[in-house]
């Protein structure tokens, strides 16, 4: 049994609550888990939780609480987003767990070739945890514009990864296609990130300026810094470096990142795999933003939307098809409440849900709920598994929408009920007629092949449907009509 495979998603900082951004990593990378599956793969599915540093430690005591006890609250949101999505996570790591901070220990000790301690001066601002360049600074007229806050300049001693000693092999690494960033404009944009090669990254902070994190391994003063915590908990959750087994499934097919972490990813953390002696990842999956009419999702203008409302009042099934077909894969995406209801009630309601009742209701009433067989001919669905290849997975869904309308028309051309009028007189009628409804439960059986990555109830709804020869009809609608949200208010600013 050597089909093991394994994908990962960004892990989140826990210091707010899940938003759509968080969703789209669980979804692409379970629609990817789900088909592979499909094929008879065994696949490992990671997801976790970024809990360390001071953004933490300073909302914990906001909430009179201690970090552990506030990181624990946070975490079950994630969990819970994770659950309504679908997403068939096998493995959970949060970067508090014990046997990931030693991972993490231990990993800092085997990187030690390729660590120096060196002294760092900049601009600083304490709400990001991050230093800032003079032009930044400059640009922003020495106030930080996410904190209202000055910016601070700052000297400490840090520990320094040599990120830079490995800028030839990472990229030659991506161009040999070894480690391959799709799509190929994530890839181009980071090959000219480093054509002057990776700047040599500060993996720790002095324990007074970050409190909250791993400790150095014999240094007291201090605190290993985000990356080397953070990333390492795609290895540590495998079970590196001491539970055997995690050979089997690193390196990882496919890491799926939102386009604003693509440097971290393809740079520090395959720096930190080639100082460990660890392959690089196979593939970075690079995902776009999900924009509200348009604009920037912000929680000062208000339009955050919340996917767990979607899925909440429209079930999980709408809310995975429309961010797997209207948000394309590989780009920047749109969602308003308005296009969302609209997409459900013709897509949803009309083209599948009436589909299928259509069908079941016609060789219930034609043929007492007897599916028979059909001469004609299987749909060709290459194009389907090229798109589910090339992880464009809109375009797989485009693929089995157009399946669904033909089926729609084939239907409207052939006029099955027409052909039932002739049942009794016309000896042609009973088996013309048995052909054209065999031949409907049969593509949608084929459909619904193709929904099981993407719409896992509805996949199944449609096999409990049609499969074993008999129809069996739904206890109720498919997909019924919704009214809410088009005289939603929200819906006002987004026209
Ligand atoms: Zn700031």
């Amino acid at each position: 049994m050597d089909k093991k495979l394994y994908i990962t998603t960004a892990i989140p900082y826990v210091n707010s609550t899940p938003h759509i951004g968080n969703a789209m990593d669980y979804l692409l990378a379970d629609i990817w888990a789900r088909y592979q599956q499909q094929q008879g793969y065994e696949v490992r599915f990671q997801a976790g939780a970024d809990e360390h540093g001071n953004k933490i430690a300073a909302k914990a005591a906001e909430n009179g609480l201690s970090p552990q006890e506030y990181t624990d609250q946070q975490v079950v949101g994630f969990r819970k987003l994770i659950e309504a999505v679908g997403a068939g996570v096998t493995d959970f790591v949060r970067t508090t767990d014990p046997r990931h901070v030693a991972a993490v220990q231990y990993i800092w000790k085997k990187l030690q070739p390729y660590i120096y301690k060196g002294s760092y001066e900049g601009w600083y601002c304490v709400g990001c945890e991050a230093f800032y360049t003079d032009k930044e600074v400059q640009e922003n007229a020495g106030v930080c514009p996410d904190h209202q806050k000055p910016f601070e300049r700052v000297k400490e001693e840090n520990y320094y990864l040599k990120t830079s000693a490995f800028t030839d092999k990472i990229r030659d690494a991506i161009e040999s296609g070894e480690m391959t960033i799709v799509p190929d404009n994530r890839r181009t944009e980071f090959l000219e990130l480093i054509k002057d090669g990776l700047q040599d990254v500060s993996i720790s902070r002095p324990r007074r300026s970050l409190s909250w994190g791993v400790p150095v391994p014999d240094d007291p003063d201090q605190v290993i810094y985000v990356w080397i915590d953070a990333l390492a908990n795609y290895i540590t959750v495998l079970g590196y470096p001491d539970i055997d087994g995690w050979q089997l499934y690193w390196p990882a097919d496919v890491q799926v990142v939102g386009k604003d972490i693509v440097r971290f990813h393809a740079g520090y953390w395959p720096a930190m795999l080639l100082g460990l002696g660890l392959k690089l990842p196979k593939k970075l999956l690079v995902h776009g933003h999900v924009m509200v009419g348009g604009a920037k999702m912000s929680k000062s203008v208000g339009n955050v939307v919340d996917p767990l409302e979607v899925i909440d009042n429209y079930g999980v099934d709408a809310f995975r098809y429309y961010f797997s077909r209207h948000v394309p894969t590989l780009d920047d995406g749109d969602f308003t409440w308005e296009r969302f209801e609209m997409t459900y009630n013709n897509e949803l309601g009309n083209d599948l849900g009436n589909l299928m009742q259509r069908v079941a209701a016609m060789i219930v009433k034609y043929q007492a709920g007897v599916i028979g067989q059909s001469e004609q001919a299987e749909h060709d669905m290459s194009l389907y598994h090229d798109a589910m290849d090339n992880f464009e997975f809109n375009k797989a869904m485009d693929e089995v929408w157009s399946m669904v309308r033909s089926l729609n028309q084939y239907i409207d051309n052939v006029k099955p009920w027409q052909i039932a009028k002739g049942l009794g007189s016309d000896p042609e009628a009973e088996p013309h007629l048995s052909d054209v409804l065999a031949h409907c439960a049969g593509a949608l059986l084929q459909i619904g092949d193709l929904l099981v990555p993407f719409m896992p109830h509805t996949a199944a709804s449609i096999h409990a449907m049609f499969e074993d020869g008999v129809v069996h009809p739904p206890a109720g609608m498919m997909y019924p009509k919704i009214y809410q949200h088009t005289a939603d208010p929200r819906n006002a600013s987004n026209q």
